[in-house]
């Protein structure tokens, strides 16, 4: 049977006995329903897997020790950073899993010229809760023991003006007009900067936001893909021609 998998922000060490947080207790007693002594593997994004016992499985009290640190690389050579247009609804969510099953390094929620999505500070401080809880369940699941680093949705331009220099040839626009395709990019290992329109795609502003800020044009073919579908699509393809799958 896989192992069970459970995500803690507390530093993990051999031989200690740790409280487990609320959702991780709550999963292994409610959900898998867990009892003492049986065996759970604890991560907490710091690039290790912590096989560990449960030594207490009550209501009150959902306790664990750890028993070793397994250092099992899962990271991909690429370090790929999604700049992705907010989408509606359940997309995002459904983008963030994805991008993390997918071994994304980062993903930046950003609104765009034609984003139909607008979040306050508030709403978009919940939001991106909700997004890290998605990532660290899509870990758990995944066996990922490196959480990927989710921003705080911003506007791209402003995004824009904050990134510093990466590699000449890193940061791509998706846009069906694209000159290079896949294939043709020739990653090498490093970082990747992957920016995603949203359902109305680019506007001129964008564009030449992005294209001001060292983005080209990236094509993933004839065939115009939802906004849920490119960043998936490219991250795939990219993965497999130059990182890990
Ligand atoms: N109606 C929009 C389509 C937007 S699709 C338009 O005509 O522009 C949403 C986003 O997915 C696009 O902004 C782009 O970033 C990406 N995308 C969709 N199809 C693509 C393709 N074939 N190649 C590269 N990127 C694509």
């Amino acid at each position: 049977m896989r192992s069970i998998r459970l995500f803690t922000d507390a530093p993990l060490e051999p031989g200690h006995t740790l409280t487990l947080p609320a959702p991780a207790a709550a999963h292994a007693l409610r959900v898998l329903r867990l009892k003492s002594g049986d065996a759970v593997t604890l991560f907490n994004g710091d690039g290790h897997d912590y096989p560990a016992r449960l030594v207490a499985a009550s209501i009150r009290d959902v306790r664990a020790e750890v028993t070793s640190r397994a250092s099992t690389a899962r990271e991909s050579p690429l370090q790929i950073t999604l700049i992705q247009a907010l989408a509606r609804g359940e997309k995002m969510d459904w983008i963030v899993q994805k991008a993390t099953e997918l071994g994304v390094a980062r993903i930046v929620p950003v609104t765009t010229e034609r984003s139909e999505v607008k979040l306050d500070a508030a709403r978009g401080g919940k939001r991106l809760e909700h997004w890290r809880a998605v990532a660290i369940a899509a870990c758990e699941q995944c066996s990922r023991n490196v959480i990927p680093a989710i921003e705080a949705p911003v506007e791209l331009s402003t995004w824009l003006m904050t990134t510093g220099a990466t590699e000449p040839g890193s940061r791509w626009t998706l846009h069906p007009d694209g000159a290079t395709c896949a294939r043709d990019l020739q990653a090498t290992p490093g970082e990747l900067l992957l920016a995603v329109g949203p359902e109305g795609g680019f506007g001129e502003n964008d564009l030449d936001a992005l294209h001001g800020a060292g983005f080209r044009g990236l094509s993933l073919g004839p065939r115009i893909l939802r906004t849920e579908t490119a960043g998936v699509v490219a991250i795939a393809a990219l993965q497999a021609l130059y990182g890990d799958l």
